[in-house]
């Protein structure tokens, strides 16, 4: 059930203080990817909420959302198409750029990565300000494809990410 997943996420998230700076606590998931069975759980439960149906293509966000979106991609039997940080792709990008904290952020996209009309799950670790979704989202729709839906398994609810990105919807394993 979604309350048994929200329950592994839980059990398995590392709090770390002040990481990469002062003030931030930075939520570690690698415990959960590095647990074989509480993986294929979360990636189950991630597969069940949305339909094995309802996309055509995942997108995973640099870096850990890469691990996700692809093990959701082999379990469904779709691609995976990477969302990366500026000057990582090899051929003709759209690019994004977004406000952080202290400067700028730049992620891209190939601009052939998707079939026109494909529906596309878009899979990160966190949601935290949302910025960093607002942009893929925006990449994804410039690329040609269709969001299907946004999904994290962790969601800062305290930082504003879903208010954000509304009326586009946002799905957690686990809010926090
Ligand atoms: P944001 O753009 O503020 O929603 O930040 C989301 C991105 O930064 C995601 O790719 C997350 O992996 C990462 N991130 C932001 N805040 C945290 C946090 N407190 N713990 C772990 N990852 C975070």
């Amino acid at each position: 059930s979604g309350a048994a997943v929200a329950e592994l996420v839980a059990g398995r998230v590392l709090d770390v203080p002040d990481f990469p700076k002062p003030g931030i606590m930075f939520k570690d998931l690698m415990p959960l990817f590095a647990d074989g069975a509480v993986f294929r759980e979360v990636v189950d439960g991630i597969v069940a909420h949305h339909g094995r149906e309802s996309f055509d293509v995942v997108v995973g966000i640099e870096a850990r959302g890469f691990v996700v979106a692809a093990a959701i991609a082999y379990a469904t039997g779709v691609g995976v198409v990477p969302v990366r940080k500026a000057g990582k792709l090899p051929r003709a990008t759209h690019s994004a750029s977004y406000a952080l904290e202290y400067g700028e952020a730049t992620l891209e996209v190939h601009q052939d990565a998707f079939t026109a009309g494909h529906r596309v799950l878009v899979v990160d670790d966190v949601l935290a300000t949302g910025g960093t979704a607002e942009a893929t989202l925006d990449l994804v729709e410039r690329a040609g494809g269709t969001v299907a839906g946004f999904t994290v398994l962790m969601e800062l609810a305290f930082l504003g990410g879903r208010e954000r990105l509304a009326p586009r919807p946002v799905h957690a394993l686990l809010t926090v």
